[in-house]
């Protein structure tokens, strides 16, 4: 008999005390609700996910011994419509995590007022560790274990950290296989050839780029020349950096896990690109100066984009921090004892449940299509992206100024009213 061998949280301690990200995020839920006067009763259901899973999951190693992963999904809230969120392959997943992302999606999908709820999924594990033949098998072992949750009126996952359209492919053909017909709207992030949105690929890194725009004009400044550093050069930051450059931006600086380049005239973002496709990590590349990523943060700038973890961004570091913008690509970067001191810095902060929502809502746009079998092109769904991230833009700048609160709040507020406006109307059903 092969060896069976359980996957424990290396980290598991990663996130104490303040840094717990579903403690980060209640503390700021707990502003905009009492700034709404939120209901006693609505304010506990909203502070509790509706469903939390945990399943065990069994997978054959290339090397024919068993191991177990573990694996979550927590569905936070569907009230307005079938839960949305992405699915994070990372030795740093915990149960407190995904909640928090969960309870973000809920309050992203209300922001920019797509009829989804929230949700998000996880496994432990190390993928850059693993094989495809191992990742695939881990992934329809995942899919299947989720079966009676997943669905395109329940639950629809998407990519997150170290998934791609491969993984979302996958997710599709196991539970199409289950269910005995092919179910493309059961998953968004898809490759184009199989249901998946012109767009898609692009969405988030495209939504942070108009976010930086707005906010740059909203203090009467503009994209072209403004100094930009990227923390994070997966999906998200690449992506973004590629785009704001394009729009005339100056990239001085981006950064990966193996650490950070800066160039004052600025990088090449296409030539690192191509770098980190050939080294696979940034670092090592020849054209910049290396920084370490306890300094990345701080470097001279005026637009910070941190599009790679939570808690970047902490009371330790915050002081220091040279931006007059940040334009939240990952969700949950900033530690809620920094935003007091972001705030009295003057910096203007975009925050991660508008800033990164071109992702879900091009997913959004991605399974209206598959359900209607019709295909929009690539400039219709740019298009209608920008409609909505200018509009949800606004609708924060409008929130946090009705109550003299942050963008930050702004968007809790707005979002929380939404949901708590839905609840209403449908009531209890008890
Ligand atoms: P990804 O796996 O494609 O990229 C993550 C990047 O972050 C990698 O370059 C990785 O090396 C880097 N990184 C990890 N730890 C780091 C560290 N300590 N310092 C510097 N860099 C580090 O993931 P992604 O899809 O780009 O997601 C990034 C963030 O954006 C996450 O917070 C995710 O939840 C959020 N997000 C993603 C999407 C999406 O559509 N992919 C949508 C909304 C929000």
């Amino acid at each position: 008999m092969t060896e069976t061998k359980q996957i424990i949280h290396p980290d598991k301690d990663r996130f104490l005390g303040d840094e717990n990200p579903f403690e980060q995020m209640m503390s700021r839920f707990d502003v905009a609700a009492s700034l709404l006067k939120l209901d006693p009763g609505l304010y506990k259901v909203l502070r509790n996910p509706e469903k939390q899973v945990i399943v065990s999951l069994p997978v054959m190693m290339d090397s024919g011994e068993t191991e177990v992963f573990t694996g979550y999904r927590v569905l936070y809230n569907t009230s307005r419509g079938p839960a949305k969120g992405g699915i994070r392959f990372d030795l740093g997943v915990t149960l407190d995590e995904v909640r928090a992302l969960a309870a973000w999606m809920t309050w992203k999908c209300a922001v920019v007022n797509i009829p989804f709820g929230g949700s998000k999924g996880g496994v432990i594990c190390d993928p850059l560790s693993m094989s495809p033949g191992e990742l695939e098998r881990l992934t329809r072992r995942y899919t299947a274990s989720l079966i009676a949750i997943l669905g395109p009126d329940s639950d629809v996952p998407a990519p997150d950290v170290n998934t791609n359209e491969r993984v979302m492919a996958w997710i599709m053909d196991t539970y199409s296989m289950h269910k005995r017909h092919t179910v493309t709207s059961v998953v968004t992030g898809k490759p184009l050839e199989m249901g998946g949105s012109a767009g898609r690929r692009e969405a988030t890194g495209r939504g942070c780029m108009i976010m930086a725009r707005e906010a740059l004009a909203h203090l009467g400044r503009s994209l072209k020349g403004s100094k930009v550093v990227v923390q994070g050069f997966g999906n998200v930051g690449s992506i973004a950096a590629q785009l704001l450059q394009q729009e005339g931006a100056v990239v001085v600086g981006v950064s990966d896990v193996s650490g950070g380049l800066y160039r004052e005239g600025g990088l090449d973002v296409n030539d690192v690109i191509a770098w980190r496709e050939a080294h696979r990590y940034v670092a090592g590349y020849p054209k910049a100066d290396p920084v370490k990523n306890e300094e990345f943060l701080t470097l001279p700038c005026d637009v910070l984009l941190p599009a790679a973890l939570e808690n970047q961004i902490t009371k330790r570091n915050a002081a220091d921090i040279k931006a007059k913008v940040i334009i939240e690509g990952a969700n949950g970067p900033t530690a809620a004892a920094a935003d007091e001191i972001l705030d009295r810095k003057g910096v203007f902060v975009v925050p991660d449940i508008l800033a990164n929502a071109g992702g879900v809502t091009v997913s959004y746009f991605e399974w209206v299509q598959d359900r209607d079998g019709y295909f929009w092109t690539e400039e219709v769904v740019n298009q209608r992206l920008e409609e909505i991230m200018v509009r949800s833009f606004r609708h924060v700048l409008e929130m946090s100024q009705k109550h003299q609160v942050n963008m930050r709040i702004g968007a809790y507020t707005l979002a929380i009213q939404r949901v708590a406006a839905v609840h209403k109307l449908r009531g209890m059903y008890a």
